[in-house]
C-alpha cells in the first residue's frame, strides 16, 4: 500500500498529459510510515525526457536527477517513486522499463493515457538472482 496527496496525484497526471505525445518521467517524494501507516507521497517532481525516442522511451535527464536527488537529500525527504507515461499503451512495465538501474526505489508509477481516462498504476520491481527482474502490483491510495 503507498498514500499519495490529491495535489500530487493531479500534478503528476496534468504533467503527463501536458508532455503528450511524449513520454514524460519524474520522481515522487515523501515520507516514510511505519507498521500503523503506509508511505505518503506529497510531492511529484517532473524531470526532463531525453530520449531521442520519447514518444515510447524515457530517459531522464542526469543533471536534473542529480538536482533532485540532492534537494531531498538536504530537505528530509525521501525518494519513494518514479513516475513516467505511456501515451500510447496500457499502464503494465514494458521490457525496457524493467531494466532501470531503479529498482530498489519503492514504487514504480505508469500513467497510461491510452484511454479517455488517464489510468495511473504503481508497481514494485525486484532483481532476481538469475538476473530477470519480477513485478507485482501495489494498492494506492490518494488522499487529502
Ligand atoms: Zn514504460
Amino acid at each position: 500500500m503507498i498514500r499519495i496527496s490529491k495535489q500530487a496525484y493531479r500534478e503528476m497526471i496534468a504533467y503527463c498529459i501536458q508532455q503528450q505525445p511524449h513520454e514524460a518521467c519524474g520522481f515522487l517524494s515523501g515520507y516514510r510510515g511505519d507498521s500503523s501507516v503506509s508511505d505518503r507521497i506529497d510531492r511529484f517532481i517532473p524531470v526532463s525526457n531525453r530520449s531521442p525516442r520519447p514518444e515510447n522511451h524515457f530517459d531522464m535527464d542526469p543533471r536534473e536527477v542529480v538536482s533532485v536527488l540532492y534537494q531531498l537529500e538536504t530537505s528530509g525527504a525521501i525518494l519513494l517513486g518514479i513516475a513516467h507515461s505511456h501515451p500510447q499503451a496500457p499502464p503494465v512495465p514494458s521490457g525496457e522499463d524493467l531494466l532501470t538501474a531503479w529498482h530498489r526505489t519503492a514504487t514504480h508509477w505508469i500513467v497510461s493515457l491510452q484511454g479517455s481516462v488517464p489510468l495511473a498504476k504503481v508497481y514494485r520491481y525486484a532483481a532476481l538472482d538469475d538476473g530477470t527482474v519480477a513485478w507485482s502490483g501495489i494498492p494506492m491510495i490518494v488522499e487529502d
